[in-house]
């Protein structure tokens, strides 16, 4: 079944990532009812859990004055996950682009809790800009795009993906 309230599928007794239990929903008349009364539950819980969950943003830098030379990676903090739900959150720095690339890979580095971390790498078109800035945008979900933008406003937006895989 997918989870209520992560939508991880898993087959069980409970959600093996937000420890969620099984909820078997009747079919016919009363599922509206029972969903509707379940919703509050649902929501409540996942902002919990959104609260023991880490995300980062890996940055990859280069030096791109003559030609282009991997400077190593970095890892940027987003925080916990109950903050970036409904809206969108940029980082603060600027991030050398390579300009040549068409899709450019962002990758996010997600831990909840005691649980092995795990990254979510998505290829998002790329703005022929020397400097581009990163931000993620979450629903009230636990769905994630990443927005690019450059300096003249031009941005950039993923497809939705869910952050608990
Ligand atoms: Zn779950």
């Amino acid at each position: 079944m997918k989870c209520f309230v992560c939508d991880f599928e898993y087959d069980g007794k409970e959600c093996p990532k937000c420890k969620f239990p099984e909820v078997v929903v009747p079919f016919g008349s009363d599922r509206e009812a029972s969903l509707k009364a379940m919703k509050q539950t649902v929501e409540k819980y996942r902002n919990e859990f959104a609260k023991k969950i880490k995300a980062e943003l890996m940055v990859y830098n280069y030096d791109v004055t003559d030609k282009i030379v991997y400077q190593g990676e970095e890892r940027c903090t987003l925080g916990k996950v109950n903050l970036l739900m409904s809206k969108v959150t940029w980082l603060d720095t600027e991030f050398t682009n390579v300009i040549t690339r068409e899709n450019l890979p962002i990758t996010l580095n997600v831990s909840i809790e005691e649980q092995a971390e795990y990254q979510i790498t998505v290829n998002i078109k790329n703005i022929p800009s020397d400097t581009l800035r990163v931000g993620i945008s979450m629903d009230s979900g636990l769905n994630f795009s990443f927005i690019i933008k450059d300096a003249a406003g031009n941005s950039v937006r993923s497809d939705m993906f869910p952050i608990v895989q």
